[in-house]
């Protein structure tokens, strides 16, 4: 199975930024070589996904959504639905990503909802789970991810799961690797539980091209999510060289 890359771009770019950043992109990724040996995926914001797509037409890059609604469609201003991700050519899409719990409320039954609309619109959900700096002194990761992951039980298609400590997001600061793996390996366990079949886990949280090394070439891990750093073509597209290399 190839590794994932995955940028986050969150609330950032505009629609000059985005051109200049595929094209410089571009010129470092255009071989075959990584196309068989990553899956890069952008998740841009949900207004220049169209455009994205273009952009991207010729270039071993999938583009993915931050968000889906938990409705198929209707009355609800403002949102996205998983169908018109799909429409304009995404794969994936973010669900559950730490800041969306923090600042949209959102919790498990919603996003078991989110899940069930991407996977039924034929999309990926990327799941992003993990645990609080609060949680992790009271050695409450392994509860916390177990509860969150409970919501794939009933789900039926393709999932990625994101381990994405929240303390590690945006802070510079990253778990040992040790303890990466060994959290990888336990999500994995546990959604083998739950579902029956096998996980594929990614780490996202201050992933940059000096730590990548580390994450891609563990076997427990099997890609990285990258937000800050996937801003600028030059770190990402090094991200992406590294991670090629050795996969
Ligand atoms: C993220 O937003 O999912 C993320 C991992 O961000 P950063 O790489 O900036 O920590």
């Amino acid at each position: 199975m190839s590794k994932y890359v995955i940028a986050n771009w969150k609330m950032n770019g505009a629609s000059a930024s985005i051109t200049d950043h595929i094209s410089r992109l571009a010129k470092r990724l255009g071989s075959k070589a990584i196309a068989n040996k990553l899956s890069v995926i952008i998740c841009a914001p949900h207004v220049y996904l169209s455009a994205l797509k273009t952009l991207t037409k010729d270039l071993p890059i999938s583009i993915g959504g931050q968000d889906c609604h938990s409705h198929a469609k209707g009355a609800f201003t403002g949102e996205t639905s998983a169908e018109m991700l799909a429409d304009v050519g995404c794969r994936y899409v973010l669900i559950g990503h730490s800041e969306r719990r923090k600042y949209n409320g959102e919790d498990e039954s919603v996003l078991q909802e989110k899940v069930i609309m991407a996977q039924h619109a034929g999309l990926t959900p990327i799941l992003c789970i993990g645990e609080s700096a609060i949680e992790r002194e009271q050695k409450a990761t392994l509860e916390v991810l177990r509860r969150q992951l409970s919501i794939l039980k009933e789900t039926q298609g393709n999932v990625l799961i994101s381990y994405e400590p929240d303390w590690a997001i945006g802070t510079g600061i990253t778990p040992d690797l040790e303890d990466v793996q060994i959290v990888c390996h336990s999500i994995a366990d546990e959604y083998q539980r739950l579902t029956d079949k096998n996980a594929c886990v990614i780490y996202g949280g201050s992933v940059n091209a000096e730590n990548a090394s580390g994450f891609i070439q563990s076997k427990d891990i099997d890609g990285i999510l990258v937000g800050g750093a996937s801003l600028a073509p030059e770190s990402f597209g090094q991200i992406i060289e590294i991670s090629a290399q050795l996969s």
